[in-house]
C-alpha cells in the first residue's frame, strides 16, 4: 500500500475512519479482525521442555545411566530411589525457573508501551498492542511510534528513524501527499513508522498498518536474535562453577580410586562417586542467581521500581551517587501559582484584579496564560496536561479567562512547542486584523530577548535589574518563575524558526509557582547520607529556586557544597569539572544533554551512578549511567526504553527503597552462595577424607543424593526471604567490582566444611570402634542436621541468631523444621529404612546426634562474635 501517495481524505475513507477516530466498538471489532499490534516473538520453551531441560546436565545423565545399569545387576529399589530423587530435584528446579520466567513476563508486560489514541472523538490511553488500522494516534516528543501511520497533523514534528533507515539525524515530518509512488522509506516525510521515535514537536497520525505488516515487523525476524544479557554475577559464577566442577570431579575420581583399592564393590563405588559429583557440583548456581534476581525484580515492584534490565537488581546496592531530577521526583509536581508580578508590583495570586481594556497588562497576562497553554479541560471538569500548564490554565480560568472561549476569537494558528533546551514555548493567535505571539518560559532566557515591558503608564524599556530582583525575591522562597511575553505581528512570519520568532519581545509579567518538595524525599535524602550515597539534584529551574528546594530537602548538606549552573558547567574544562564534581550537589538551568557530562565525570572519579530522566534528551545519560532510571508517569517512551529501571510513582523515595531492596537481594544471594558452598564442601570433604584416613565410605549414594536434595532445596530457597539486616542502610555501598566471595566466604566454606567432615568422621570412627551397628544412620543424620544448624547461623553475616530472633524468617524456620522431619522420617518410618539403608536410633543416640550436629551452629556463631569484636576494637581506635 502506498499510503504516502494518498491524500488524507482518501486515507480516511479507505480506512473507514474520521478525524474523530474510530468508535470503541469498531476498534474492538477490528482488533479481532487484525489481531494485536505486536511483533510475533520467538517461540518460548514450553513448560514440558523446560522440565526436560532440568536433565540436560551431563552428570545427572551419567548418574541416571549408572543407576539403571546397577539396577540390572544389583538392587532395583536403589535405582528407583535414585531416579525418584533426581526427578524431585528436577521438579524443584523447574518450579523455580518457571516462577522466574513468569516474574520476567509480568515485568515485561508492565513495561509495555501505551499510546494516546482518539476514539469516539475523545483522547485516551490504550496499550499500543490494541491499536488497529484506522485509529487516530497523537504523537509527542519522546513517543515511540506504535504502528505505521500516515500523518494528518504535524507541528514541528521531527522523527528519528535510525531503527529503520540507519539515519540518526531526525527528519522533519509533514502531512503533504508525495507525488511519487516509489519513494524510499527514509524520504516518506508524511509517514511515521513503528519503532521510530518523535524527538521534538507534536503530530497526529492515522494508523495504516499494525503488527507484522509494519515496516518494522517485516524486518523483525532479523531483530529477534537478541542474546540474553548475563549479569556480571552470573558471568563470574559460570566461570567459578566450571573451575569448581573440575576440582570436584578430580576429588570424585580419587574417592573412586581409593574405594576400589580398598576392595569396595566397583558398581557401588561408581555410583557413590557420581552421586557425589551430582551433589557437590554447583551446576545450578548461575541459574539460581538468575532466579533470585528475577524474583527480586518482581519484589521491587512493591517499591514502585520496575526493572527492565536484570543486572540492575544486582548493582543497585553499589550506587554511590543518585543524580535526580527535581520536578516530580524530589518535588510533588503539583504546581500552584502563588504570586504574580504585573504592572511593576508583586501581588498574591489570590488578590489579583485583571482589569479591563485591550492593552491592560493584567488582562493580557491572563489571556496569555489561557491561550498559550497545552492543558485541556477533561469531561469531568478536571484539567489535563503538564502540571505547569494546568496551574496556569487553572489561574486564568479562576479569573474568567476560559481557554476554549478565548480560542473562538483567537485561534491558535502556529506554535513552537516547549523544549527543555530552549526552556520556553511560543504560540501564535489571531488578534483583530493581525496576529499575536505569546512566549512563556525561563526568565533568564527570555529577558535577553525582550525589548520592552508593560507598566501602568505604558510600555517602557525593560528594566533588567528590577526583573532580576523580582525573580530573586520569588525564587528564594522556592518558587518557579515563568516569564510571560508577547509580540504583535501583521502577518504570520515566513521564517518560523525560534531564532526569528522569540526576540524583540514585550514582557507582560512574571508568574511565581510553588511545587512543594515531597515530604518522604527529605527522609530518603537523609537515609542516603547514612548509607554513604550522595544525592545530587539536577534541574532546569533557576539556581536560586533550586538552592531553596535543595536546602529544604537537606541536599546541600555541608560547607563547600556547590550549586552550579548549566552555563558555568559549559565553561569548565573536563579536567576542571572532574576536580570539582564531587563537591557539587545542585545543577541548575542545565540542559538534559549536560546530564551525560555529569554522569561521565562522576564515573571517571570511580563513582557508581544512578541517574533519573524523563525526556528524549535524557536517553544518552540514562544509558550511560550504571543505573538509568526513567519516570513511569511523566517519562517518555524513549527514556523508558533507554533505562535500566522505571520508577512507577516518579518518587525519589522509591529509588532509595529500591537501593535498600537491592542491597538486601544481593546480601541474600551471598548468604545462599555461602550456604551452598559450605554444604557442598562439607559433603565432599567427608567423602574424600574418610577413605583417605582408612575408614569405609561413610555414605551410600542414595544418602548423598538425599542430603543434597533436602538441604539444598527448601532451606536454601528460604534464605531469599531473609529480611534486611539492621545495618543495611548505615553501611557504605558495596564496591561494584567486589567479589561475591569477599568477606571470607571461601575461607568460611573450607573451615566449616572441614569442621563438618571432622565431626562426621570422628563419629564414624568412634561408632565403628564401639561396634555400634547403625553407625551409618548416625553419620547420615549428623551430616544432614549440621547443614540446618549452619543455615540458621548464617542468616546474618555478623549478628547473632539470638539477636535477630529465630522467628524473623518464618520461611526458613519452617524449612528447617520440615527438613528435620523429613530426615527423621528416613530414620523412623519403617518402610523408608530399607530404601535409605537406615535403622531407627535410640533416644540416647538421637540426643547424641543432635548435640554433635549443633556444634557447627555454635562454631559459626563464635566466628560472628569474633568478627563483631574485631570491628568494635578497630572502631575504638
Ligand atoms: P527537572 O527539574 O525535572 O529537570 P524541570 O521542570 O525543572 O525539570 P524543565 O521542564 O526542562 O525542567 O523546565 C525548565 C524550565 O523551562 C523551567 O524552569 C521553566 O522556566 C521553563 N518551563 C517549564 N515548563 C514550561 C512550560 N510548560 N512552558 C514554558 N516554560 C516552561
Amino acid at each position: 500500500m502506498q499510503w504516502h501517495h494518498k491524500d488524507v481524505d482518501r486515507i480516511f475513507s479507505e480506512l473507514k475512519t474520521s478525524p474523530r477516530g474510530l468508535s470503541s466498538d469498531e476498534a474492538a471489532a477490528r482488533l479481532k479482525q487484525f489481531g494485536p499490534n505486536i511483533l510475533i516473538e520467538k517461540k518460548k520453551k514450553s513448560p514440558f521442555i523446560m522440565f526436560l531441560y532440568q536433565f540436560r546436565d551431563f552428570m545427572i545423565l551419567v548418574l541416571i545411566v549408572a543407576a539403571v545399569i546397577s539396577g540390572f545387576i544389583g538392587e532395583l529399589s536403589d535405582t528407583i530411589a535414585i531416579v525418584v530423587i533426581v526427578v524431585i530435584n528436577a521438579v524443584i528446579g523447574f518450579v523455580q525457573e518457571y516462577r522466574a520466567e513468569k516474574a520476567m513476563e509480568a515485568l515485561k508486560k508492565m513495561a509495555a508501551p501505551t499510546a494516546t489514541v482518539l476514539r469516539d472523538g475523545q483522547p485516551g490511553t490504550a496499550p499500543a498492542s490494541e491499536l488497529v488500522p484506522g485509529d487516530l494516534v497523537v504523537l509527542e516528543a519522546g513517543r515511540i511510534v506504535p504502528a505505521d501511520m500516515r500523518l494528518v497533523e504535524t507541528a514541528h514534528m521531527k522523527v528519528e528513524e535510525a531503527a529503520l533507515t540507519g539515519e540518526s539525524v531526525p527528519v522533519e515530518k509533514h502531512t503533504e501527499v508525495l507525488p511519487d509512488e516509489d519513494v524510499p522509506l527514509g524520504d516518506r516525510g508524511n509517514m511515521a513508522y513503528k519503532g521510530t521515535f518523535v524527538t521534538s514537536g507534536r503530530g497526529m497520525g492515522v494508523v495504516a498498518e499494525t503488527a507484522m505488516k509494519t515496516e518494522f515487523g517485516k524486518i523483525a525476524a532479523m531483530l529477534q536474535e537478541e542474546e540474553e544479557v548475563k549479569t556480571p554475577l552470573q558471568k563470574r559464577m559460570t566461570i567459578f562453577g566450571r573451575k569448581l566442577a573440575l576440582a570436584v570431579l578430580v576429588i570424585c575420581a580419587v574417592v573412586l580410586g581409593i574405594g576400589l583399592l580398598r576392595g569396595e564393590p566397583p558398581m557401588l563405588m561408581l555410583l557413590t562417586a557420581i552421586s557425589l559429583a551430582v551433589a557437590a557440583i554447583p551446576e545450578a548456581l548461575p541459574a539460581v542467581i538468575t532466579i533470585s534476581l528475577a524474583i527480586g525484580a518482581k519484589k521491587l515492584i512493591r517499591q514502585n521500581a520496575l526493572i527492565r534490565k536484570l543486572p540492575a537488581v544486582e548493582t543497585l546496592g553499589s550506587v554511590t551517587y543518585i543524580c535526580s531530577d527535581k520536578t516530580g521526583t524530589l518535588t510533588l509536581n503539583r504546581m500552584t501559582v502563588e504570586e504574580l508580578y504585573i504592572n511593576g508590583r508583586i501581588v498574591h495570586a489570590g488578590d489579583f484584579a485583571p482589569g479591563e481594556g485591550e492593552e491592560n497588562a493584567g488582562r493580557l497576562l491572563m489571556m496569555a496564560l489561557a491561550l498559550s497553554n497545552d492543558a485541556q479541560a477533561g469531561n469531568g471538569g478536571e484539567i489535563l496536561g503538564d502540571p505547569t500548564e494546568t496551574a496556569l490554565f487553572d489561574i486564568a480560568g479562576r479569573y474568567g479567562f476560559n481557554k476554549a472561549e478565548l480560542e473562538k476569537r483567537h485561534r491558535r494558528v502556529a506554535e513552537i512547542p516547549f523544549d527543555s533546551d530552549r526552556k520556553c514555548m511560543t504560540t501564535f493567535h489571531e488578534w483583530n486584523s493581525g496576529f499575536v505571539s505569546f512566549t512563556k518560559g525561563a526568565m533568564d532566557i527570555l529577558l535577553e530577548k525582550s525589548a520592552d515591558m508593560m507598566l501602568p503608564e505604558g510600555r517602557s524599556a525593560v528594566d533588567c535589574c528590577e526583573i532580576q530582583r523580582v525573580n530573586e525575591t520569588m525564587a528564594v522562597d522556592g518558587l518557579r518563575v515563568l516569564y510571560i511575553a508577547m509580540r504583535r505581528w501583521d502577518h504570520l512570519p515566513e521564517d518560523m524558526s525560534h531564532g526569528n520568532i522569540e526576540k524583540e519581545l514585550t514582557l507582560i509579567g512574571l508568574v511565581g509557582m510553588i511545587d512543594p518538595p515531597r515530604k518522604e524525599a527529605g527522609e530518603a535524602v537523609a537515609m542516603c547520607r547514612t548509607a554513604g550515597i550522595r544525592t545530587v539534584m539536577i534541574t532546569g529551574d533557576h539556581p536560586v529556586t533550586a538552592r531553596a528546594i535543595a536546602e529544604k530537602l537537606g541536599i546541600l548538606d555541608g560547607d563547600g557544597m556547590a550549586v552550579v549552573t548549566g552555563r558555568e558547567l559549559d565553561q569548565l574544562s573536563i579536567e576542571e569539572f572532574e576536580e570539582r564534581v564531587e563537591d557539587i550537589r545542585v545543577y541548575a538551568r542545565v540542559a538534559p544533554e549536560q546530564k551525560l557530562k555529569i554522569v561521565k565525570a562522576l564515573q571517571e572519579k570511580g563513582q557508581y551512578i544512578a541517574v533519573t530522566g524523563d525526556g528524549v534528551n535524557d536517553a544518552p545519560a540514562l544509558k550511560r549511567a550504571d543505573i538509568g532510571i526513567a519516570m513511569g508517569i511523566t517519562g517518555t517512551d524513549v527514556s523508558k526504553e533507554a533505562a535500566h529501571m522505571i520508577l512507577l510513582d516518579d518518587n525519589f523515595a522509591s529509588i532509595v527503597k529500591a537501593v535498600k531492596e537491592g542491597r538486601m537481594i544481593y546480601d541474600n544471594i551471598r548468604k545462599f552462595i555461602r550456604y551452598l558452598l559450605t554444604t557442598n564442601s562439607g559433603e565432599i570433604l567427608t567423602l574424600f577424607l574418610a577413605p583417605v584416613l582408612g575408614l569405609p565410605i561413610p555414605l551410600l549414594p542414595i544418602q548423598i543424593l538425599w542430603i543434597n536434595l533436602i538441604t539444598d532445596g527448601l532451606p536454601a530457597l528460604a534464605l531469599s526471604a531473609e529480611p534486611a539486616e539492621g545495618d543495611i542502610m548505615t553501611r557504605p555501598p558495596r564496591h561494584p567490582q567486589e567479589s561475591i566471595f569477599s568477606g571470607g566466604i571461601g575461607a568460611h566454606a573450607i573451615w566449616v566444611g572441614l569442621l563438618m567432615a571432622g565431626i562426621v568422621i570422628f563419629v564414624q570412627f568412634w561408632s565403628i570402634r564401639s561396634e555400634i551397628s547403625n553407625w551409618q544412620t548416625i553419620v547420615f543424620t549428623i551430616l544432614c542436621l549440621t547443614q540446618l544448624g549452619h543455615v540458621l547461623a548464617i542468616r546474618s553475616e555478623r549478628q547473632s541468631l539470638f539477636r535477630i530472633g529465630l522467628f524473623s524468617n518464618r520461611y526458613l524456620l519452617g524449612a528447617v523444621l520440615f527438613t528435620f522431619l523429613f530426615q527423621m522420617a528416613t530414620v523412623y518410618v519403617p518402610i523408608l529404612n530399607p530404601i535409605f539403608k537406615t535403622e531407627p536410633l535410640t533416644l540416647v543416640e538421637l540426643l547424641f546426634t543432635l548435640a554433635l550436629s549443633s556444634i557447627v551452629f555454635f562454631a559459626v556463631e563464635l566466628e560472628k562474635f569474633f568478627k563483631r569484636r574485631k570491628t568494635a576494637v578497630s572502631q575504638a581506635y
